[in-house]
């Protein structure tokens, strides 16, 4: 299989010390030791030695999330998303996708999203409606807000609007191509979904990225793959803890507990850590989970669970049960994808998104 050298160095060191073992979100709902970032890297070592063929693997290939927890663990400074991605990037160039990934696939490239929606729900579109006109400022709600969770897009306008900022909000927003990064990596038509966006936002001065994985996304990815973007680009938390500092939206701490899921992409990705506690602690008391900031567990994703929603669920319920183990009833999200998929399982937990708690609902 045609892989960078570096991949391949990676690939055949990483086997056999099992110090990201315990930490793989798959790994831990599946129990299964296939699904760590060690059993990965043999598979795709069997490939390259043309042991077995790339087909072989596909399924193990893309039950990773790309959550970089092994990454971040790895003692000897392996990165196994980085093989993981580029042997998704040489099944795509042999047409050697799995169909239910090929589906993901066609849809991304048709309509700009997994999913192959083309509408949103009615009252985000009168939103968007009443943000269109050109500001400063760009609000980018990104595919999983604006197609999954309208609900959770709407109320990430409705704290913008609290605070008095002029914005706009794109009636056809590009898509940011991570969708497409994540089901055949750096690909010619990722680079070019990720292009074609940039240039939109260069029209702003500001962007606000309501999801982390966009965020992430334009801020690291882009870079890596020489796409320029001189906008100013902002996390949402990190916009909404600035406006709460400035008094642009008053807050009032109601006195409910809650323990915060950070999202990887920000803890992990963008360093970004305390924005979404300073957000939290204005109108609840903050509690921490085992496993926060840079540690934080992946809890599920709306992209993963249109192809093994099952395993999804599994992966969010061990969330839940890492909050109610420390007692906590409640849990702060500030990825749309993570409250989709926590939503999905919760029973006794509720799960707020941090527009939840600012909105008082
Ligand atoms: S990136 Fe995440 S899901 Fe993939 S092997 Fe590493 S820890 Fe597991
Ligand atoms: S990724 Fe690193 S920590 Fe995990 S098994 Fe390989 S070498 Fe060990």
């Amino acid at each position: 299989m045609i892989m960078s050298e570096k991949s391949k160095q990676h690939v055949d060191s990483c086997r056999f010390c099992w110090m990201c073992h315990h930490i793989c979100p798959i790994g831990n709902a599946t129990g299964q030791e296939r699904n760590t970032a060690r059993a990965r890297a043999l598979g795709i070592s069997l490939v390259n030695r043309e042991a077995i063929d790339l087909s072989e693997i596909m399924d193990n290939i893309f039950e990773c999330c790309t959550c970089g927890a092994c990454v971040h663990d790895c003692v000897t400074g392996w990165d196994p998303v980085m093989f993981t991605k580029e042997t998704r990037l040489q099944a795509a160039l042999e047409g050697k996708l799995p169909d239910y990934i090929m589906t993901l696939v066609s849809n991304c490239l048709e309509t700009g999203n997994a999913y192959g929606k083309t509408e949103t729900c009615e009252k985000l579109t009168e939103a968007i409606k009443a943000h269109s006109n050109k500001k400063d400022t760009l609000l980018l709600l990104g595919v999983d807000a604006k197609f999954m969770a309208c609900e959770q897009a709407l109320k990430a306008t409705m704290v913008l609007d609290k605070t008095g900022v002029d914005f706009t909000v794109l009636e056809n927003e590009p898509a940011s191509g991570v969708q497409l990064d994540f089901l055949i990596g750096a690909a010619n038509e990722t680079k070019q979904q990720m292009a074609d966006l940039a240039k939109t936002l260069n029209e702003f001065k500001t962007v606000v990225v309501y999801d982390p994985n966009d965020a992430k996304a334009i801020k690291q990815l882009y870079k890596e793959y020489g796409i320029e973007v001189s906008a100013s680009i902002v996390t949402y938390t990190s916009f909404v803890a600035g406006l709460i500092r400035e008094g642009k939206l008053e807050a009032k701490n109601s006195g409910k507990s809650v323990v915060f899921q950070d999202p990887y992409q920000l803890s992990r990705d963008l360093e970004e850590t305390e924005e979404a506690r300073e957000i939290i602690m204005s109108y609840a008391v903050l509690g921490e989970m085992l496993l926060n900031r840079k540690e934080t567990v992946w809890a599920g994703n709306i992209l993963m669970a249109q192809y093994m929603p099952e395993i999804i669920k599994k992966v969010a319920k061990r969330r839940i049960f890492n909050a109610t183990s420390v007692g906590a009833k409640t849990i702060v999200t500030a990825s749309v994808s993570e409250y989709v998929s926590l939503k999905a399982v919760a029973e006794e937990t509720e799960i707020l998104s941090l527009e939840d708690l600012i909105l008082g609902e």
